[in-house]
């Protein structure tokens, strides 16, 4: 079935927010097994709304409206689906017993605006909200089905997860089951070249590459009568994954981040981490205490940012920064050396680099980076050369640090 996102809101045409609600429900689409051809941004307009439902009514087989639910005179989406549909608005006794009870309960005045979140087209089944007041809504019409999802993505994500793809993986005979094959420390390109035999020959189950930082991963989708069918048919491949990529493979689970894997590994080794960053700034610790449950394993985390914080902390020595400058190789392996022996951590990761837009030389230019891991006494440095702007640079930087940290702890 083809399916069509409209996302609904001034504020998103102007930019004034990012539409990350169209990237999860795409992503969440496609792992339906849904195909997304069209994708529109509308402001609060009637007119034009209503234009955008009637075209996508057209071509598209499920629409998914977000935002526009809320009790002002700027939301509207729901009346320019009734409009387009014929349908009249009725008010849904249920929704506003809840409305009301969720004033009453926190003390709040409740503005006669309120009550207009409790109507629903005729024939609409709603969607009680867990997380706000306004209900969502699915309109089923003509083999066609719309669903209406709230805007803040704190209210649309856990609604459209437990009660609305349960709807739409209920809409043709079969389930859709994925499992994702996070792989690190290999690039896209790479990863897309070795799997290209399987690719090109797929078609139940399918595998889709996606890419972020540092990571690929390949998301392995089968079609079946049912999940124990289904599991069957994605098992073969996701071995045959497994066997091609090996340690690269840090979990399949959805869940599981990378930092999370390389905290499971400290945990089940029964060792202790460290950070000592200088250009990232605390951004790998961040990531590390990402975690629940990481205090079993983390230490201390530093930021060393000046020289003097990098002697006087862990213990880099002056002639080492003098002689080399603080972005080198000796630093690095310094700092993490310094890291785990003044602080007692068995791993210790130490970064140092150029972030820039400034700071760089022909010698060592913007984006290079030593990431230094030291594991039960043994260091190892890496020489890096990121391009990008800052961030992209200390994002690559983060995520690099954890691969190699990782990779150091399996190989011990
Ligand atoms: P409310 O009851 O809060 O008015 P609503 O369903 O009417 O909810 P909107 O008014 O369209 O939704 O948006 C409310 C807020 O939700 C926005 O200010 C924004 O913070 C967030 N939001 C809306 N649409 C998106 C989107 N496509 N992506 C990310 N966030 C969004
Ligand atoms: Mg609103």
């Amino acid at each position: 079935m083809v399916v069509e996102l409209i996302s609904v809101g001034t504020e998103i045409l102007l930019g004034n927010i990012v539409n990350t609600n169209a990237a999860f429900l795409s992503e969440k689409c496609a792992a339906l097994g849904l195909s997304c051809y069209y994708q529109s941004v509308v402001g609060d307009n009637e007119e034009r709304l209503c234009g955008s439902i009637q075209t996508a009514l057209e071509r598209s087989d499920i629409l998914i409206l977000s935002g526009g639910l809320g009790p002002t005179q700027d939301d509207l989406t729901k009346e320019c689906v009734a409009k387009v549909l014929g349908k009249e608005l009725l008010l849904d006794e249920h929704s506003r017993k809840r409305i009301e009870d969720f004033f009453v309960s926190r003390g709040y005045e409740i503005t006669e605006n309120n009550w207009k979140q409790a109507y629903a087209p005729e024939g609409a089944i709603v969607i009680d909200n867990e997380n706000g007041t306004a209900p969502g809504l699915i309109v089923p019409t003509n083999g066609k089905h719309i669903l209406l999802l709230p805007g803040p993505p704190n209210e649309l994500i856990p609604m459209f997860e437990n009660q609305m793809m349960p709807y739409l993986n209920g809409l043709e005979p079969g389930v859709i089951c994925s499992t994702t094959v996070k792989l690190c420390g290999v690039g896209e390109s790479k990863v897309e070249t070795d799997i290209l035999d399987l690719i090109e020959k797929q078609t139940n189950p399918t595998i889709a590459p996606y890419a972020k930082t540092g990571e690929v991963h390949l998301r392995v989708t089968a079609k079946a009568d049912n999940e124990e069918q289904a599991d069957t048919l994605m098992q073969p491949v996701i071995q045959e994954l497994q066997k091609r990529f090996g340690k690269h493979v840090y979990s399949l689970d959805e869940k599981v981040t990378l930092e999370k894997a390389l905290v499971d590994l400290l945990i089940e080794k029964e060792l202790t981490i460290g950070t000592v960053e200088s250009c990232t700034g605390g951004m790998i610790s961040a990531r590390l205490t990402n975690v629940p449950g990481v205090s079993a394993v983390l230490k201390n985390c530093f930021v060393t940012y000046s020289n003097k914080a990098k002697r006087k902390l862990v213990g880099v020595k002056k002639e080492t920064l003098d002689k080399h400058g603080a972005v080198s190789k000796q630093v690095a392996k310094e700092m993490a050396k310094g890291l785990a022996s003044l602080h007692k951590t068995d791993v210790a990761i130490a970064v140092t680099g150029i972030a820039g837009p400034d700071g760089g030389s022909e010698e060592k230019p913007v984006g290079l980076v030593y990431i230094a891991c030291c594991v039960c006494g043994v260091t190892t440095v890496k020489e890096y050369h990121f391009s990008g702007n800052r961030n992209k640079i200390r994002e690559n930087t983060v995520a690099r640090a954890l691969i190699q940290a990782r990779d150091c702890v399996m190989e011990m």
